[in-house]
This record gives C-alpha cells, sequence and structure tokens, in this order.
C-alpha cells in the first residue's frame, strides 16, 4: 500500500457488517496499481445510521462510499440525487462525493452486463432472460437487462410477491413464471444464494436438466467459485459464468465513478481471487 499522507483520498464500504468484505482487498489493489494516493476501508455502520454515515462524509470530505446490506434503501433516500439505475432500484450500492453534491448510484446491473459480455461475449438484446431469485442482486439484474433490449426477462421466485415487484421493474418485457420457464431461455442467472458456502452449498436454485441445452448460464455466486448447479450445467457443456465477474466489473464502475482513472480489471480480479483462495477476509 501507498504511504498515506496529508493528501491521501478516503473511500470506504459501509455495512452491517462490512468487515467481511472483499472490497478493501479489490480497491487497494487497484489504487497502487494505478499509484493512486487513495485507501479503501471498511466501516462497520450499524442499522438504522446511514444517514449519519453521510453527514460524515460530508464532513470529512469521504470521496465515496461502497454500500452493502442493509444500508442500500436508506442511503438512497438520503443522497442528494440519484442515477437512474439507483432510482428505480430504490437501492444505492456506491456513493460519489462530487464536490460535497453526494450522488448515488447502483453499479450491480451494469456490472453484471459488463462481466457476461466479458466472460461470454453475449450481447442480451433481443434475447430470452430467465432469473432465478427476485432479491436486491436480482432486481438490479433485471432492470439492467430490461435496459439492454432483452426481447423477455422472466422472473422465477420463491415468493410470488417479490417476483412480480421485480418483473415489474422492467414493464411489458418482464413477467413471472414457474422454474419450468429455464427449458426455452437464451440466458439463465442464478440470483439466490442457493449453492452459496454459507448459506446451502449443496441447494440448486433449479434443476440443471431442464435449462436449454443452447442457454448461456450466469451463478452470481462467488464462493465457491463453482456450486453445484453451475458443475452440473457445465459437465452438461453449457457455457457457464461465476459471479467472480460481476463482482470485479460493479467494482470497477465505482472505482472509475470516484477516481475518473480507468480500472486495472486484471489486477482486481487477482486481488478477489487471491482472498477467495486463501481464506482471509
Ligand atoms: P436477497 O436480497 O436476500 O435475495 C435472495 C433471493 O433468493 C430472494 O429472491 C429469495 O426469495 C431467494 N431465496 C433465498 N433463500 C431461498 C430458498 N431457500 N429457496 C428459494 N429461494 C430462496 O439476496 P441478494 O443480495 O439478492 O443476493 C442473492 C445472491 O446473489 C447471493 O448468493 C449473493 O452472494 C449473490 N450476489 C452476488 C453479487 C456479485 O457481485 N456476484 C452481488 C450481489 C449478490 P424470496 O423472495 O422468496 O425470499
Amino acid at each position: 500500500m501507498a504511504t498515506i499522507s496529508g493528501a491521501t483520498r478516503l473511500v470506504a464500504v459501509i455495512g452491517d457488517p462490512a468487515r467481511h468484505s472483499l472490497s478493501p482487498a479489490i480497491h487497494n489493489a487497484a489504487f497502487a496499481a494505478c499509484g493512486l494516493d487513495w485507501v479503501y476501508l471498511a466501516f462497520d455502520v450499524a442499522r438504522g445510521h446511514a444517514l449519519e454515515a453521510l453527514t460524515a462524509m460530508r464532513v470529512l470530505d469521504i470521496a465515496g462510499y461502497s454500500v452493502t446490506m442493509p444500508h442500500k434503501t436508506d442511503v438512497a433516500a438520503g443522497v442528494d440525487e440519484c442515477t437512474t439505475a439507483a432510482s428505480a432500484l430504490g437501492a444505492v450500492n456506491c456513493v460519489i462525493n462530487e464536490s460535497g453534491v453526494l450522488v448515488g448510484d447502483n453499479t450491480d446491473g451494469e456490472g453484471f452486463l459488463r462481466g457476461l459480455h466479458a466472460e461470454t461475449g453475449l450481447d442480451v438484446a433481443g434475447r430470452r432472460c430467465v432469473v432465478l431469485g427476485a432479491g436486491g442482486a436480482a432486481r438490479a439484474v433485471i432492470h439492467a437487462l430490461g435496459r439492454a433490449g432483452a426481447s423477455e426477462v422472466i422472473v422465477v421466485n420463491r415468493s410470488a410477491e417479490a417476483a412480480e415487484r421485480a418483473a415489474g421493474l422492467v414493464g411489458a418485457t418482464g413477467r413471472v413464471a414457474g422454474p419450468e420457464a429455464v427449458a426455452h431461455a437464451d440466458l439463465v442467472v442464478n440470483a439466490t444464494p442457493l449453492g452459496m458456502r454459507s448459506y446451502s452449498p449443496a441447494a440448486v436454485p433449479c434443476d440443471p436438466a431442464l435449462v436449454a441445452s443452447a442457454a448461456v448460464v450466469v451463478d452470481l455466486i462467488y464462493d465457491p467459485l463453482e456450486t453445484p448447479w453451475l458443475a452440473a450445467l457445465r459437465a452438461r457443456h453449457l457455457q457457464v459464468c461465476n459471479g467472480l465477474s460481476m463482482l470485479v466489473h460493479q467494482a470497477a464502475l465505482q472505482f472509475e465513478r470516484w477516481t475518473g482513472a480507468d480500472a486495472p480489471l486484471a489486477v482486481m480480479h487477482g486481488a478477489v481471487r487471491g482472498h477467495l483462495m486463501d481464506g482471509t477476509p
């Protein structure tokens, strides 16, 4: 890490908890690689205190925040302006301090699209897409797919009400269906935690045998790097992609918003991979 000086710019992740986050590893590696006098820290901010963290940002001239659970909605309501994506989702994952004006953005959806394109070459315009899940990550992906011109965005979710709300993000392009919809999809995205090491490592979000053999498949989970679901689809020779590319690309977009510099994608990829492999928080 570069030496801290009086001119060092500060960015941080706020969450409850935040200290487990991979973001400090990713961003500090990127700052060092670009020779930027910036540092990225993690602040545990208790639920209900996000607005005080925004006040601190103004008072201390903190350059940016990444925002994680449970503060995304509170921060969306507390910033001075929201981007189109952040206001449609009602959730902010990145705050940019533009000379005292706090701008809330949400880089998850665009990060997903960029990661998908980088890994698979897929352009989602005109494609039939199925998203499994209707939580925060799913909503960002659904919104981005709609904006990028997907012909249909089909939401499959345990709770019907959340599914309807998520499909509504993309108007007439969105609809709710059962898991059998994956049989006719060009793109299938798992945005549930089913298969996550810390949640239910053996579970699958749908029967992998049902997925269309020509579909591109993305599992947003990155720990483990390959879930049992993704492994089963790879064994069927489908084109598959894990959650690492979205994680890196949403961070790269944040880095670019704060610093105005191009993000060093390979360095950021290497940092996150290194931490996932050695288990360091
Ligand atoms: P979330 O807001 O809590 O949403 C979870 C979704 O999964 C909900 O739709 C929920 O359905 C569904 N779900 C949870 N447990 C289930 C179960 N046992 N059976 C069926 N459905 C279940 O979580 P999130 O923040 O969207 O995260 C979802 C996944 O995406 C996580 O694995 C997370 O690690 C990953 N993620 C990855 C990235 C990345 O950069 N790669 C970014 C964000 C998130 P209900 O509506 O019925 O509760």
